[in-house]
C-alpha cells in the first residue's frame, strides 16, 4: 500500500483541536455577551447617575426660587398695607436686599411698571421703567413670576423674581421684584454654576428658551442651544439620553426641569470616558477565566490521551495479528468505553477466525479429503522427522485386491465407500502414535514408530483378518495384500525401506493375495 495516502492527523490532535475550537467559540461568545452586558450596564448607570444629578440641581434651584418667592410675598404683604409711604417702600427694599443677600437688587414697581423704590441705591433706578419688558409679566398676570433671563452683555445675565402687591381690598398696586445677576456672586448663581464635576461630567443650566445660563466653557453662556437634550428639557421633559454635543462628541446626558422657572438642568459625560472602564473589566474577566481554562486544557489533553490509548494499542495489536501473543496483547488493552470495547471484541473474534481458518487450511494441506487419513505430504514429513530424531519405525504397505472389479461392478462412488471403510479399519487396528496414510489410489500405508517388524506384522495381520471379515455395504467382502519392512533394518534410506515394503506387498499379491509378507529379521 502506498503510504503517502495515509492520513497524518492523529485522533488525539483531532479531539484536542475540536475541543479547543469549540471552547474558543464559546469563550468568544461569552466574552462578547459579557462585553455587551457590561457596556450596557455602564451606559445605563451613567445615564441614571447623570439624571439623578440633574434632578438634584434642578430641585435645589426650585427650592431656592420658592424660598425667594416666599420672602418677596412677605415683603409684598407689608408694602400692600402702606404702598404710598416712600419710607416704607425704601425700608422694605433695603431689608429684603440686605437680609439674606439673595437678591442683587430689590425694586418696588407700580401698576404702570415705573420703579418707585430700589435697593441698593447706587443703581438709582427710581422713576425708570423696569428694563425687562416681560418683567411686566407680574403686572399683567398679577401673580408670582420668574422672568425670562436677559442678556445684558456677553457676560451678564439677569433674571427677576417678582410678587404682586395688593392692598387689603385686593386692588392691584404693583409688584416687588428681586433681580439676580447670574454671573455675580449670589445664591442663585451659586446654585446654577457651582457643581462638583465628577470625572468629566459637565453640568449646565438653560432657561426656557434654551439660552445657556451656566457652562464650564464660559464663552457659551448666553448662547442659545439647540441640541436634542436641550430641546427635550425646554419642552418640559425629564429623563436621560445619548446625544452628540457641539464638538461631535457622544455624551450620556441626564436632564431635569425646574418647574417654577421652566429652566432645564443637564448633566452629561462623554460616552467614551464612561466606557473606559470596560477594557479593565474585560481584562479582569479574562484573567479570572485563565487559570480554570488552563486546568480545563490539561484535563482535555489527559482525556484525549485516555480515549486514544486503547485505540492505538488495538491498532498496534492489529498490525502484528499473526504474532503468537496477539490474543494476550489484545486482551491486555483496557477498553473503558463502548466503541473501544466493540473494536477489541471484533479484533479478538477476527484473531480466532484467522486461527481457525489457518488450522483448517493446514489440516487440509496434510489430510486426504476422501478418507480423512494423512496424505502423502504428511507421511513424508513424518518420515523425515522420525529419521531426523533417529526414531525406528515399521512400514506396512497395503493394496486392495482386485479393486478395479469393485469399481467396475458397483461404480466409483461405491469404490470410494470401500476406500473409506478400509481407512476406518486401519485406524481401529493401530495405536494412537501410529500414522495411517493414503498414498493415493487404493494404496495405503501404516507407519508404526518404535516397533519391530514382527510386531508390525502382527498389527498388519490383525488388519488383514479384520478387512476380510468386514461386510461392506453393496460390495460385500474385500481382501488386502500387505508388505512389512522397517527402518533402519531394511535400509538407511527411507526410500529403500518404502520400496522394500512395496516389494513385499507385491510379493504377497503374487503369492495369491489376501496375505501379508514381512521382511525377515
Ligand atoms: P490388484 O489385486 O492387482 O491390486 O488388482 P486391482 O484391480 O486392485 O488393480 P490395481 O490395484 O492396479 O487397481 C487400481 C484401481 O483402483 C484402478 C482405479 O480404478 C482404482 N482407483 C484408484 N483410485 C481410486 C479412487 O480414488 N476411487 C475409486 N473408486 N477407485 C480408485
Ligand atoms: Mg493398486
Ligand atoms: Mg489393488
Amino acid at each position: 500500500m502506498n503510504n503517502k495516502w495515509l492520513p497524518t492527523l492523529n485522533l488525539r490532535l483531532l479531539i484536542v483541536s475540536f475541543a479547543l475550537l469549540i471552547t474558543l467559540i464559546t469563550l468568544c461568545n461569552s466574552f462578547y455577551s459579557a462585553y455587551r452586558v457590561q457596556r450596557q450596564v455602564l451606559i445605563d448607570h451613567a445615564l441614571e447617575q447623570n439624571q439623578a444629578y440633574a434632578e438634584r440641581v434642578a430641585s435645589s434651584i426650585e427650592q431656592y426660587l420658592n424660598v425667594a418667592q416666599e420672602r418677596l410675598a412677605y415683603g409684598a404683604s407689608i408694602l400692600g398695607n402702606d404702598f404710598h409711604n416712600q419710607k416704607v417702600l425704601d425700608d422694605e427694599s433695603k431689608r429684603l436686599q440686605q437680609q439674606d443677600s439673595d437678591f442683587d437688587t430689590i425694586s418696588v414697581v407700580d401698576a404702570e411698571g415705573r420703579i418707585l423704590s430700589s435697593f441698593p441705591p447706587e443703581h438709582d433706578l427710581v422713576g425708570q421703567v423696569l428694563i425687562a419688558p416681560d418683567s411686566q409679566q407680574g403686572v399683567q398676570e398679577r401673580k408670582p413670576a420668574v422672568s425670562n433671563v436677559y442678556k445684558l452683555s456677553s457676560d451678564s445675565l439677569l433674571v427677576y423674581v417678582s410678587q404682586p402687591i395688593t392692598d387689603n381690598r385686593g386692588t392691584y398696586l404693583g409688584f416687588i421684584s428681586g433681580a439676580n445677576y447670574l454671573q455675580k456672586k449670589n445664591m442663585l448663581s451659586a446654585l446654577v454654576s457651582n457643581h462638583f464635576h465628577q470625572d468629566d461630567t459637565q453640568v449646565y443650566v438653560v432657561d426656557r428658551d434654551g439660552q445657556m445660563l451656566s457652562h464650564s466653557d464660559t464663552s457659551r453662556i448666553g448662547n442659545k442651544e439647540r441640541s436634542a437634550v436641550v430641546k427635550a428639557v425646554v419642552q418640559g421633559n425629564r429623563g436621560a439620553m445619548e446625544v452628540v454635543n457641539s464638538h461631535d462628541v457622544r455624551m450620556l446626558a441626564g436632564y431635569a426641569r425646574v418647574p417654577s422657572s421652566g429652566w432645564g438642568v443637564v448633566a452629561q459625560q462623554p460616552k467614551e470616558k464612561t466606557l473606559a472602564a470596560l477594557g479593565g473589566l474585560m481584562r479582569q474577566m479574562l484573567m479570572g477565566a485563565l487559570p480554570l481554562g488552563l486546568i480545563g486544557l490539561l484535563i482535555l489533553w489527559w482525556l484525549a490521551n485516555e480515549i486514544v490509548r486503547p485505540l492505538r494499542q488495538l491498532a498496534d495489536s492489529a498490525a502484528v495479528i499473526d504474532s503468537t501473543d496477539s490474543v494476550e496483547r489484545v486482551q491486555a488493552v483496557r477498553s473503558w468505553y463502548i466503541e473501544a470495547a466493540h473494536i477489541k471484541q471484533a479484533l479478538l473474534n477476527g484473531i480466532n477466525l484467522i486461527r481457525e481458518k489457518m488450522n483448517w487450511l493446514s489440516s487440509q494441506a496434510y489430510t486426504d479429503p476422501l478418507t480423512g487419513l494423512l496424505n502423502r505430504r504428511a507421511m513424508d514429513a513424518a518420515l523425515v522427522q522420525m529419521v531426523e530424531t533417529r526414531r525406528p519405525f515399521a512400514v506396512i504397505s497395503m493394496d486392495i485386491d482386485h479393486f478395479k472389479q469393485v469399481n467396475d461392478t458397483f461404480g466409483h462412488d461405491v469404490g470410494n465407500i470401500t476406500l473409506r471403510t478400509l481407512a476406518q479399519l486401519m485406524q481401529l487396528c493401530c495405536r494412537d502414535v501410529d500414522l495411517a496414510c493414503r498414498e493415493g489410489g487404493e494404496e495405503f500405508t501404516l507407519l508404526l514408530p518404535d516397533i519391530a517388524t514382527a510386531d508390525a506384522a502382527l498389527v498388519g495381520e490383525r488388519l488383514r483378518v479384520l478387512v476380510e471379515q468386514t461386510q461392506i455395504e453393496t460390495v460385500g467382502h474385500i481382501t488386502i495384500s500387505l508388505g512389512v519392512a522397517s527402518w533402519p533394518h531394511d535400509g538407511e534410506l527411507v526410500a529403500e525401506v518404502m520400496k522394500r515394503a512395496d516389494e513385499l506387498m507385491y510379493q504377497a499379491k503374487r503369492a495369491g493375495r489376501n496375505r501379508l509378507v514381512a521382511s525377515v529379521e
